[in-house]
């Protein structure tokens, strides 16, 4: 985590956990919350022996004991968010608190069939948009390296938008945020102007913005008007699931929906040179940094198609193809 601490106290008792991730990302953000009654554990990570040990240390370096986490909520399933949430409920016995939409992804992706119906939709779609079959190969395997980190699954109580929690002794409202994971909640706090963000609006990195089997393909409109809603919020710190809490919470929501119309743009233009499939985009808009990475190769694919169904439900580009002719080709 290039000499961060793994953990800082922030302001009023909140403590910033960062928990080692084994991906670029570095580290996940977990946050403890005090009240008279013990912690809220918000997020607390991938399940990997390193994240244990890193937990175990954060822990008695700050007097919390299993017994103290009294709540447990989770902002969305991403893996490196709810993978560790399992084994925390059964050290503490506390609840897990998640929307029920976050909650049935993370049974699609992990649960009685093993994930054997995502995977066969997810490599269908890829296929549909060209993705040749050695990189298809790639994907079963790398869904199914997460199940590990991902054990032992927590039993969960649902949390939905709109309802009001307590955790760290002030009232949270959970807002539904969407795009970058279906379900997703984000909780402001009006008496301290404080925004938990999950990984809707991150401070100098962006948000991937995903299409996945099973999920509406209008992700990327539904995360830009989200960014939209979240924006009018009067927030003084946020604290994103990744890097460091920040200032400046609706300049760098503009900031990200800029991002993603110059990025539709872009795409645009790649196709008035000639006609591409989504795999085709995806390798131009990516390519170097992706190769030989399923990890990577998943969340671009899966990003340039969220932006390539924005711009076609738009009517900014057209497709051919598919249903028997192979692969869709787009073009502007
Ligand atoms: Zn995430």
């Amino acid at each position: 985590m290039a000499g961060r601490p793994a953990a800082t106290l922030r302001p009023e008792g909140i403590v910033q956990v960062r928990v080692p991730l084994p991906f670029s990302l570095k580290w996940v953000n977990s946050y403890l919350l005090r009240d008279d009654r013990g912690y809220t554990l918000i997020d607390p990570g991938l399940h990997t022996a390193e994240a244990e040990a890193s937990w175990e240390a954060v822990m008695a370096e700050h007097g919390v004991a299993f017994a103290d986490i009294h709540t447990i909520v989770l902002t969305h399933q991403h893996p490196d968010h709810y993978g560790l949430a399992g084994w925390f409920q059964q050290r503490s016995g506390a609840p897990v608190r998640m929307s029920a939409e976050a909650y049935a992804y993370a049974q699609r992706l992990w649960g009685a069939d093993g994930g054997a119906a995502f995977k066969a939709e997810l490599t269908a779609l890829y296929a549909r948009h060209g993705m040749p079959a050695e990189a298809l190969a790639t994907l079963g395997p790398h869904l199914d390296s997460f199940v590990a980190k991902v054990a032992p699954q927590p039993a969960v109580t649902f949390l939905e938008a709109g309802e009001t929690v307590r955790m760290g002794g002030e009232t949270w409202l959970a807002i539904d945020a969407p795009g970058h994971a279906g379900g997703q909640l984000v909780f402001y706090a009006p008496s301290r102007k404080w925004m938990l963000c999950g990984d809707q609006v991150l401070p100098t990195i962006t948000p991937n913005v995903s299409v996945v089997p099973g999920e509406d393909d209008r992700q990327l409109e539904r995360f830009l008007g989200s960014l939209r809603e979240l924006a009018r919020y009067d927030v003084e710190l946020a604290f994103p699931g990744h890097r460091e809490p920040f200032d400046r919470f609706a300049e760098r929501a503009a900031e990200l929906a800029a991002h993603h119309e110059r990025r539709l743009a872009e795409i645009v233009g790649l196709l008035r040179e000639e006609p591409r499939t989504g795999y085709a985009l995806c390798m131009r808009l990516f390519g170097e940094r992706i190769a030989g990475d399923a990890h990577h190769l998943r969340f671009a694919m899966s990003e340039t198609l969220a932006h390539v169904f924005h711009l076609e439900h738009g009517g900014r580009i057209g497709k051919r193809g598919g249903e028997g002719e192979g692969s869709y080709t787009y073009f502007a």
